[in-house]
């Protein structure tokens, strides 16, 4: 049960797929003997509801950055977020978990949220590390510049470690992949499943207990595998940023939306 806090929420909780990338399995793990083979990648972010209150995790990124990386981009993410009733021009609050193109992109889509990133990822992609161009790959500075400008406009709230945001609501700091990388838990009817963004990027991540290559702190994001165990009530219950069986191993969240939104909870 939920043991924090007031009385808990039941959320449901979705994952919306809106980018694809063809890529081989060594370019996923760092180590280990890897049997190489195609191994796709899925973009996603999330959404949390209970009764009104909706959370969106993550962003996504927009058509033009798709082209720019590389990346084949599927459907706006407001657009999955439609489908399942969830207007984005009303959406309140936004966890980022953390800075990273592919998950703090689309700008303007959210235009009254608040915004939720960890303390240490905002010092990192806008601190001395990002002087270093392998750093700065995975950022885009129109992503952290926007980022900047919601700050100055009142919109950010900055959370240092663990914090609850609803009761059955919490982020989670995790770092490793990025300095302030945090993940989402939340309470369910089929109990605590914990979003765990780029914490784990497949479920193989964890499984082998290797790291993603892109990775900040390769201890800490072995930590974070661990972490992630602890706050879910099973392996099935973490639901890794990355993973196309995401989609096979979830339901659809109804006709139609086969292959783009799945029901976690
Ligand atoms: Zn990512």
């Amino acid at each position: 049960m939920p043991s924090s806090g007031e009385t808990p929420r039941v959320w449901e909780a979705y994952a919306i797929r809106y980018a694809h990338h063809h890529r081989m399995a060594r370019e996923n793990f760092i180590g280990g003997d890897i049997h190489d083979g195609p191994m796709p990648m899925d973009y996603f972010v999330w959404a949390v509801r209970s009764g009104e209150l909706v959370y969106v995790v993550d962003t996504g990124f927009d058509e033009a950055i798709a082209k720019k990386r590389g990346r084949k981009h599927l459907h706006c993410p407001g657009e999955g977020l439609r489908k399942i009733g969830i207007e984005p021009s009303q959406v309140q609050n936004v966890i980022v978990s953390h800075m990273h193109y592919d998950h703090s992109g689309n700008h303007e889509l959210f235009p009254v949220a608040t915004y939720h990133v960890q303390d240490r990822e905002m010092q990192f992609c806008t601190g001395r590390y990002m002087t270093h161009a392998a750093m700065r790959l995975p950022f885009d500075a129109e992503d952290v510049c926007a980022m900047v400008k919601k700050l100055y406009g009142g919109r950010v709230v900055f959370h240092d470690g663990d914090a609850e945001m609803a009761p059955g609501l919490s982020v989670h700091f995790v770092g490793g992949h990025s300095m302030g990388l945090q993940m989402v838990r939340v309470w369910t009817r089929r109990g605590w499943v914990v979003l765990a963004s780029d914490a784990a990027h497949y479920y193989a991540n964890m499984d082998l207990g290797l790291a993603y290559p892109f990775t900040f702190n390769v201890g800490d994001t072995l930590e974070g595998y661990r972490r992630a165990r602890e706050l879910a009530d099973s392996n099935d219950h973490i639901i890794p940023g990355h993973d196309p069986e995401v989609l096979k191993r979830y339901p659809s969240a109804g006709a139609g939306l086969e292959e783009w939104v799945a029901r976690l909870d």
